[in-house]
């Protein structure tokens, strides 16, 4: 069932989906990838969440994580892709997965390819959106520590900075200022946007116009995910 928009009539779709979301900070990975497993029955896979979760933590990963995620650079391949494998192998990975922020480097990609053996993803669907809008949409993100994301004015909370779900105080994350998204999208240029190059031989890629209100880009992301896993339902890849 989709919440809030008109339904897209869907047949029967691969049963255990695996997709990536591939896109620059703040195009709305996180909100649509969220939307898009909670639709799917499978979880939603974060690197981004599961590394603040690890610095929150004090673990070894989050202690390694922290000072790369504070300047937008990218934390070694080693520690993510340990994180990533470690999620991956839970018991509700198994029934699929959207993966959200992993991997964003070649190197991270091949450590996934490992992990799925033969299986590989369904499709991974890239947001597309112009870089000065990013650098606004980041400047009225507001996210409380579960992660649930806002914006001031696109998608602004009942209660002026209390998030909807759980009450708490809605903050700015350290790395959304205007410096570091510079470089999060230099970093996102240079060492992830290569991805689109890797997958294209062996995955099926759908581009998808991130610009407009969020339902409108999840109508969009919906009805590519949909048409591709409804192609896939009698061919368990
Ligand atoms: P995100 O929440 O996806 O925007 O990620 C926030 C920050 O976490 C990034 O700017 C990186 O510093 C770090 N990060 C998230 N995913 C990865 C990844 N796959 N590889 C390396 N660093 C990552």
């Amino acid at each position: 069932m989709l919440h809030g928009h008109a339904c897209v009539d869907t047949g029967r779709v691969q049963p255990s989906p695996h997709i990536l979301f591939l896109g620059p900070p703040a195009s709305g990975k996180g909100t649509h990838a969220k939307r898009l497993a909670r639709e799917l029955g499978v979880p939603h896979v974060a690197a981004g969440d599961l590394l603040r979760q690890a610095v929150t933590l004090g673990t070894e990963a989050g202690v390694r994580a922290g000072a790369y995620m504070q300047a937008g650079t990218l934390v070694p391949d080693g520690v993510v892709a340990r994180l990533l494998v470690e999620r991956l192998r839970a018991h509700d990975a198994q029934r699929g997965f959207v993966l959200d922020g992993f991997p964003r480097t070649v190197e991270q990609a091949k450590v996934l390819e490992e992990h799925l053996g033969r299986r590989c993803l369904d499709v991974i669907l890239v947001l597309d959106v112009d870089a000065q809008e990013l650098v606004e949409r980041v400047a009225g993100r507001r996210s409380c520590p579960q992660g649930h994301v806002f914006h001031i004015t696109h998608n602004p909370p009942r209660v002026a900075d209390v998030c909807d779900y759980d009450g708490e105080r809605l903050v700015q994350r350290p790395d959304d200022t205007e410096a570091v998204v510079r470089q999060r999208l230099a970093v996102y240029e240079q060492q992830t946007s290569p991805l689109a190059g890797f997958y294209e031989r062996s995955c099926r890629i759908e581009m998808i116009d991130a610009a407009g209100t969020p339902d409108e880009v999840y109508a969009r992301v919906r009805s590519a995910a949909y048409r591709v896993l409804e192609e896939h339902a009698d061919d368990p890849r």
